[in-house]
């Protein structure tokens, strides 16, 4: 299978090392994108939902690396839905690129991690028009209202969605990852930032939380992330 529900009408599409994620409020949106070369993958998860590709009207994108955009050109064109984008990052992918300097969050394991990250990160995407640029507190009338929260840090122009229903599910982008237990995101353009981006998402409330990298938190997220980095 190539999808897995999460809650019902939240499902994560595995591409790898990076997770991509489809609501279905009649229409489907489809948040994040992989790496290169992962068109396919997600249009055979809409096929196993029984849906077709231009089910997909709505595309949103955590942020610009390659790993979460790469696909973005080839979608689009294929499911002829529009993209949505903190305006930083939508500068970057129109123009192909995907990735700013970074440096390793303060772990010895993450350190060693780095150069692949980069490398997988950086790879070249293809670029592509972002049709809607939104800021922190966006909120969207479509997939049952989800809002923008802008979240530096890992990365300038990083969004996380917050989904209202089943108590919350938190997208939570590259805030964090939960590889193997709720951790750091393995690098940040700006740490503090991203300390301070991490905060501000322990204050919210919610039950499920979906990262880019590694499982979904389902019950008691919020709680987690606030014994982790709560202010
Ligand atoms: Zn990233
Ligand atoms: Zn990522």
């Amino acid at each position: 299978m190539a999808v897995k529900q999460i809650v019902p009408n939240v499902y994560t599409i595995p591409l790898g090392m990076v997770n991509a994620f489809l609501i279905d409020g009649g229409e489907l949106t489809l948040i994040d994108t992989g790496v290169p070369g992962s068109a396919d993958k997600i249009l055979q998860a809409v096929a196993e939902l029984g849906r077709q590709p231009a089910d997909i009207r709505h595309i949103l994108l955590t942020h610009c690396h390659a790993d979460h955009t790469g696909s973005l050109a080839v979608l689009k064109a294929q499911t002829g839905a529009p993209a949505t984008m903190h305006p930083l990052d939508a500068a970057m992918v129109q123009k192909g690129e995907s990735m700013r300097p970074a440096k390793p969050a303060p772990k010895l394991l993450f350190k060693l991690l780095v150069p692949l990250l980069m490398r997988a990160g950086s790879s070249s995407i293809q670029p592509a028009e972002i049709e809607y640029q939104v800021e922190d507190g966006a909120e969207f009338d479509f997939a049952g209202g989800l809002k923008a929260i802008h979240v530096p840090g890992h990365c300038a122009g990083q969004l996380a969605f917050l989904w209202p229903q089943h108590g919350g599910v938190l997208f939570a982008a590259d805030t964090a990852g939960n590889r193997s237990g709720l951790d750091w995101s393995i690098i940040y353009e700006d740490l503090e930032e991203g300390k301070r981006s991490l905060a501000k998402l322990a204050a919210l409330d919610f039950e499920v939380a979906c990262f880019g990298h590694g499982k979904a938190i389902i019950g008691g997220a919020a709680e987690r992330f606030r014994q982790k980095w709560g202010t």
